[in-house]
């Protein structure tokens, strides 16, 4: 009988179009912690000033007490801060080629999918490492948050700078999630989904129309999720291994 992984890597030599549903279980063999679940930064979601994590990073808390969220913007960026792509993002990477397109769309703020050599990617929740204006048109690449003041203020304006990540309580990037409709629209022969606890309907529901479709659906995940039980094939080791045996099945590395 033929090992899901033979089965999935056979799936993928056929592909033209995969998609990867990505989130913070990705990165956790990198060593960023996550939110949730196993690998979790917060112990039952609470914050050491004892506010939970969507508290504290909320566009609410954000407009009240700037300082607060920036408190913890920093420590977000200090738990990416010279951390490398593993073999999950890796993996992705090396799918890519003139005849498969792979899709890339990650709740992860991290940049590691780019590091990786990935090319496709819609960053659903932004990129921590991307610095903006709160009132002008001023944005910058930060590497690390070293040099920034306690409370950043904008070169160009003086307002308060954020990082251009999505903060609890407000919209996705619009011209993210057009980019990334249009590709659903188009359709994929093969859709995983990585490392994600699928709590928003945005994750869940690309890979359910694919389900419906009949298009065959990969969750690698320690723990079950809203999506696995629509899951054609559920793997529920660490993603980077995970996906390393799947290649070598089909022979990708
Ligand atoms: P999450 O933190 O809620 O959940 C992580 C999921 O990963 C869990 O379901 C867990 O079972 C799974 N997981 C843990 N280790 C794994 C491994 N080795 N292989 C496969 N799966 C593993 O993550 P989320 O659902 O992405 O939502 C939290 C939000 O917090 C995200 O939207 C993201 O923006 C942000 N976040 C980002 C990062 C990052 O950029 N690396 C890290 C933490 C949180
Ligand atoms: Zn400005």
């Amino acid at each position: 009988m033929k090992s899901d992984f033979t089965k999935v890597g056979e799936l993928l030599q056929d592909a033209r179009r995969v998609l990867f549903i990505t989130g913070a279980g990705v990165s956790a063999e990198s060593q960023i912690p996550t939110f949730r679940g196993a690998t979790a930064a917060f112990a039952d979601g609470m914050t050491e000033d004892g506010l939970p994590f969507e508290e504290v990073l909320s566009a609410e808390t954000f407009q009240r007490n700037p300082e607060l969220s920036w408190k913890y913007f920093f420590l977000l960026e200090l738990s990416i801060r010279g951390k490398l792509p593993n073999s999950a993002h890796r993996a992705m990477a090396a799918l890519q080629t003139p005849r498969r397109k792979v899709y890339v769309a990650t709740q992860n703020i991290d940049e590691l999918h780019q590091r990786a050599g990935s090319q496709n990617i819609f960053e659903l929740h932004g990129n921590l490492r991307r610095i903006i204006c709160t009132k002008c048109d001023y944005h910058a690449h930060r590497e690390t948050y070293e040099t920034l003041a306690k409370l950043p203020r904008c070169p160009q304006c003086q307002a308060i700078l954020r990082p251009d990540i999505v903060l609890y309580g407000e919209n996705l990037p619009q011209p993210v999630l057009d980019a990334f409709r249009n590709e659903q629209n188009k359709g994929f022969d093969l859709v995983f989904s990585v490392g994600t606890t699928s709590l928003f309907l945005y994750v869940i529901e690309p890979v359910a129309a694919a389900a419906r479709r009949g298009i065959p659906v990969v969750e690698i995940n320690p723990e079950t999720t809203p999506i696995s039980n629509f899951a054609d094939f559920r793997f529920t080791e660490p993603a980077g291994e995970t996906l390393r045996r799947i290649l070598e099945a089909a022979a990708i590395n």
